[in-house]
Formats: structure tokens, C-alpha cells, sequence
């Protein structure tokens, strides 16, 4: 079967780089930080780009040029580049096309540290934003200005679970000739693929869903193979290149990326909906719940609502912080997308130095609990929530 007639799943598994002399089954590690060559002559061409070879890790190296190429299938791009964290993935997916005068659209709720780049990096080198909501994508186009360059968002948003529309985000993009650069983090590319819209940079954190299990971080930048090649050149000079290891690890995580998926969003969807009828709780966000505003539009563009829930306790600020207290099984950790449930009160962590009105700008109200739903089974994941209810007040 031609490799891309192959299914994602069969993709994840099967777009192993090629065995070495050993015949190993399993993908090795090449922990080296650069490759030998026959000769003179071969090294020049390589270094000219008139052969085929890998030179030194900064640039590439087995291990991540087999995740890349997996990460590519998955989301049916033409190429990527491998980053140490997401973090590193979000800055080079910016900083390799924008320069001083260029504007950003972005939806307002963001990644934290995507939020700080806009407003505590760029400024300094004359590069400005303007926040827009996700949800509301038909008025983004009053917020284009002559020198926006690229449009910037996350779906779904974070804690809030606001999509934006992509077809319309990607249509917009396309009639002004912008860059569309998707935060792909929170769906993976199981859920949704963001290049079908048009997008051209679609950013990853690779320590979320991709690792599954919170061993590492890592992330990539992918895309049209035109774009990828300024991404390549701003990588390849400032080093922010991911280790050959992490890159095993997260290769080797995406062979299951779709069953924890499944299960992930099964759980997730369960205790969304078991939410929805308890007293003490307000409101329940979760793209999949047909109480959702956006319902419709999370059918339409996502296979499944994702593995991440939020909802908003009645009793506000400090029902929120006594129900992380009261829990037992859940983590309280600021990571999210892992094969064990974990639970953050926004309010007072992550979004704490905003303002109150920032936070509702954002949709985070006091009460406002977020939980990655893990691969536990059900009944203890949703036994811990119910005890811990009990003893929000
Ligand atoms: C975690 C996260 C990032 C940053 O990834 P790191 O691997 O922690 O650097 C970026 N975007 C989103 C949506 C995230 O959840």
C-alpha cells in the first residue's frame, strides 16, 4: 500500500525511519550530535544541499526527522521542524516571518506564554497585536489592518473551550494573504487537522497529548513546505532544536495517540455530562455537549470534544481552590493532556496576574475549575469529583 493511501493510525506506526543494518524492529536512538562522512567531496554536497545526509542534531537527525514526518502525515502537511518545548515551536512559528512594523491578530484566549511574547517580547521589536475573540471570527476582518501578517489562534481556547471557526478563519487568512498559524495543541491532529482550512503553520506542544504521560517536553512547527523553509532557517541558527531522545519518546508516543485519544474524550464527555446535573455546579464547558454555544461547529470541524473540561463552581474564588483541596486522586500540576487526570483552578494560578476583568474577557469566572480528564478508570475519576463537591463548601 502506497505510504499515502495509509490511515492515521496505520501512519503513527508505520512511518518508522528506515531500519538500520540490525534489522531492529523498534526505532533506535541516535544519540550523536553529528554524522560522519566517506569524504570530502560527499561532505561539500551535503553541505551544499546536493546530497542527501544528516550534518549535525541542531539541524536533524533521525529521531526527529521520523517524528516530523509522522506529525506531517497526521496533519497532511508537506514539512516541519522539531522544537525543544511548544513554547519554542509558538516563538519560531512568529518570530521566523514577522519583523518590526507587522501586526498579529490573535484570539484572546490564548497560551499564557504565547500571550507574553505578544505583549511583553514583541513591543520591543516593533511588532503589535490585537486581541480578537475566537468565537466570533465574522468580526476579525474589522480588526485587519494594512500591516497585519499573520493570524494567530488557539482552538479549542484554553480554559474556556471556545472554538474558533476554522474555514472562516482560514477563508479570511486566504483573502488577505495572511499567514494562518493554529495552536493545534489542545486537539491533536486525531481531532482536527487545521491545513484542510487553509492554515499554513500549525504549532504543537508535544509534552501535552503527543507524550501522553508527562515525561517530556517538545513541540514542532509544520506546514507549507514554503513557510517551513524560513522556519528551518530561523531554527537551524538559533538552536532551539529537540533532543534525539524526547524525539524517540514523542515518535514512539504517537503509535498511540489515537486509542488514548478515544478513551480520553470517552471519559471526557462522561464526566461533562455527569457535571451538568450536579447542583453545585454552575456551567459546564465541553465542546461536545450539546448545551455547548458551539456545538454545531465542534461537529463539524472536530472528531471528538478532547480530553480537557472546565466548569464553574458555584461558591466562586474560594469554592474553586477548596475543591482542588478535597481532591484525592487528581492531580493538582499545571500540565495538562495526560494519562493521569489533572485539575487546575485558573483563577489562582495560571491567569492570576490578569486582571478580574482580563479574566472574564477571557471567559475565566472565580469558580471556574479545569480538568484534563486521564485514562483512570471512570467510576474513580468521577468518585474523586463527587467527594470532592461534597467538600467544596
Ligand atoms: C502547553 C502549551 C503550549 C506550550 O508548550 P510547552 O511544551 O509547555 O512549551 C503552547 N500552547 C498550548 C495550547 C499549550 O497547552
Amino acid at each position: 500500500m502506497a505510504k499515502d493511501k495509509q490511515r492515521f493510525e496505520t501512519l503513527a506506526i508505520r512511518g518508522q525511519m528506515a531500519r538500520t543494518h540490525y534489522q531492529e524492529h523498534s526505532a533506535p536512538v541516535f544519540l550523536t550530535s553529528s554524522f560522519v562522512f566517506e569524504n570530502a567531496g560527499l561532505m561539500a554536497d551535503t553541505f551544499a544541499g546536493a546530497a542527501d545526509g544528516i550534518i549535525y542534531s541542531r539541524y536533524s537527525n533521525p529521531n526527529t526527522d521520523e517524528l516530523i514526518r509522522k506529525v506531517c502525515a497526521m496533519e497532511g502537511v508537506e514539512d516541519g521542524f522539531a522544537t525543544a518545548s511548544g513554547m519554542a515551536a509558538v516563538f519560531a512559528g512568529m518570530a521566523a516571518f514577522l519583523r518590526s512594523g507587522d501586526h498579529v491578530l490573535a484570539s484572546r484566549a490564548i497560551f499564557g506564554s504565547t500571550h507574553q511574547i505578544l505583549t511583553g517580547l514583541f513591543p520591543r521589536w516593533g511588532i503589535s497585536h490585537t486581541y480578537v475573540d475566537a468565537a466570533d471570527v465574522e468580526q476579525w476582518e474589522q480588526h485587519l489592518r494594512p500591516n497585519t501578517r499573520m493570524i494567530v489562534l488557539e482552538t479549542p481556547s484554553n480554559p474556556g473551550l471556545m472554538l474558533a471557526d476554522l474555514e472562516q478563519a482560514g477563508r479570511l487568512a486566504e483573502k488577505y494573504g495572511l499567514i494562518l498559524n493554529v495552536d493545534n495543541c489542545f486537539a491533536t491532529p486525531y481531532l482536527q487537522q487545521p491545513a484542510r482550512y487553509g492554515a499554513g503553520l500549525i504549532v504543537h506542544s508535544g509534552t501535552k497529548w503527543m507524550d501522553g504521560q508527562g515525561r517530556v517536553l517538545g513541540g514542532l512547527v509544520v506546514g507549507k513546505a514554503e513557510l517551513i523553509e524560513e522556519v528551518r532557517f530561523f531554527c537551524r541558527h538559533t538552536g532551539p532544536a529537540l533532543s534525539p531522545f524526547n524525539a524517540w519518546l514523542l515518535s514512539k508516543s504517537l503509535e498511540t495517540l489515537s486509542v488514548r485519544l478515544e478513551r480520553h474524550c470517552e471519559n471526557a464527555l462522561q464526566l461533562a455530562t455527569f457535571l451538568e446535573q450536579q447542583p453545585a455546579v454552575e456551567r459546564v464547558h465541553y465542546p461536545f455537549l450539546p448545551s455547548h454555544p458551539q456545538y454545531e461547529l465542534a461537529k463539524r470541524q472536530m472528531k471528538l470534544g478532547g480530553g480537557i473540561l472546565a466548569f464553574e463552581l458555584r461558591g466562586g474564588f474560594e469554592a474553586g481552590k477548596r475543591f482542588l483541596d478535597a481532591l484525592k486522586l487528581c492531580s493538582l500540576t499545571s500540565n495538562l493532556g495526560d494519562s493521569r487526570t489533572i485539575a487546575t483552578h485558573p483563577a489562582s494560578t495560571t491567569h492570576s496576574k490578569l486582571t478580574e476583568a482580563e479574566r472574564l474577557a477571557a471567559g475565566i469566572t472565580p469558580g471556574m475549575v479545569r480538568l484534563s480528564v486521564g485514562l483512570e478508570h471512570f467510576d474513580d475519576i468521577r468518585e474523586d469529583v463527587v467527594q470532592a463537591l461534597e467538600h467544596r463548601v
